[in-house]
């Protein structure tokens, strides 16, 4: 990944640096709710970062100590983290082998009494199929955090990722498409949520920052509860008005791009590329290929090979139960996530890519392959 980034870009954030208002102002309100719209959410509550937005959902749900959170193994960590922020257990759930998100199928079995919250996530920007994850999740009263850190411009049945959502979070790291440096969103359908969030990211204060330096008459501010400091800044949100404005240039390239790697990469043997699901269009974030014993390459060796010509490669999804940070959590079998994130790699894709680029890369895995060019 590399971000598309341009002057536009430094000009607005030079014009907030000059205007003297650096923290959360004006422009983190105009991203808020530029950013809901483009995402059918009712309210959006910038933050830090997605990390920080997962820990303010679960914190807004009121999940703590004795209760479970399930989350994929199968994700970046942070996922499972926003559980431990919270005193409450990280539950592993399967992933779906066709898209590595889960689902119903894979959720059910580990639901218990005490799960309060699932955390679901479209991984690599694949949509989730949540609506049948939302059905399960509101028959038995557990409340479902769609983490769309990386969905920025993917579909759902037509709608964009998280629509509706009761709880999404982004983020706004340059590893995903739209980038503020850092920075992340909490996305909600709820306003007593939103304005509770709003409040909880700026220290419990019952008047914002902003409103209070706007007032022309002194302010007392109070502090209803113990909040934190989960702000973005004015300089980021200026960035990521302009970084919106190209959301669906970047989803059309990169969708471009993806087309061209799968028809070129389709008869190889022994590999699999990812694909939209029949519920969705996927903005590709992460572009996935699986290799199985039909290659004659591991994905290690692969990656290696890659790395010699000169190609960023990078190992597929993580799998957080096998990080020492969760040795100690029990867990069921899954085989799924151990699968995949054995056996996945992810291929170079970013805006600016030319097309000359990618068949330098589709060249090296059909070399691998002992297939000619494409
Ligand atoms: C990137 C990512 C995060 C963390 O986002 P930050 O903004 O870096 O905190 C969380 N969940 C998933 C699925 C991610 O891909």
């Amino acid at each position: 990944m590399k971000p598309w980034l341009d002057e536009e870009e430094a000009r607005a954030a030079a014009e907030v640096v000059t205007s003297g208002w650096l923290a959360q102002g004006p422009r983190v309100a105009e991203f808020e709710s530029a950013f809901a719209a483009r995402v059918g959410a009712a309210h959006g509550v910038a933050v830090s970062s997605c990390t920080t937005a997962l820990h303010l959902a679960l914190h807004l749900l009121g999940v703590g100590p004795g209760d479970e959170v399930v989350v994929p193994s199968f994700s970046f960590v942070a996922t499972s983290n926003c559980a431990v922020y919270v005193g409450a257990t990280p539950v592993f759930a399967d992933v779906e082998p066709y898209d590595g998100n889960l689902s119903v199928r894979t959720v059910e079995p580990v639901l218990t009494e005490r799960t309060r919250a699932v955390v679901v996530v479209d991984q690599g920007g694949m949509p989730a199929d949540v609506e049948p994850l939302r059905r399960l999740c509101d028959s038995r009263g557990i409340a479902l955090v769609e983490d769309a850190a990386c969905a920025a411009g993917s579909q759902y049945h037509g709608d964009p990722v998280g629509a509706g959502a009761l709880l999404a979070t982004w983020s706004f790291h340059p590893r995903k498409l739209l980038t503020t440096g850092e920075g992340g969103m909490l996305t909600t359908s709820d306003g007593e949520l939103a304005e509770r969030a709003r409040r909880l990211r700026e220290h419990g204060m019952n008047i914002s920052a902003a409103a209070r330096h706007q007032s022309r008459q002194p302010v007392l501010e109070s502090y209803l509860e113990v909040g934190f400091n989960f702000r973005m800044t004015d300089i980021q949100a200026a960035v990521g008005l302009v970084q919106l404005r190209k959301l669906d240039a970047m989803v059309e390239r990169r969708r471009q791009l993806a087309g061209s790697y799968q028809a070129m990469l389709g008869d190889v043997p022994g590999l699999r590329t990812v694909e939209d699901s029949p519920w969705g269009r996927s903005n590709f974030q992460s572009f996935w290929v699986e290799l199985d014993p039909g290659f004659p390459l591991s994905r290690n060796q692969l990656l290696t090979v890659l790395a010699e010509a000169g190609v960023s490669g990078r190992a597929g999804i993580m799998a957080a139960h096998r990080q020492p940070a969760y040795a100690g959590v029990a867990h069921r079998e899954l085989p799924v996530t151990e699968r995949l994130t054995d056996n996945t790699l992810i291929l170079p894709l970013f805006h600016t890519m030319s097309d000359a680029e990618q068949r330098t890369v589709v060249g090296v895995v059909r070399r691998c392959a002992g297939l000619r060019a494409a």
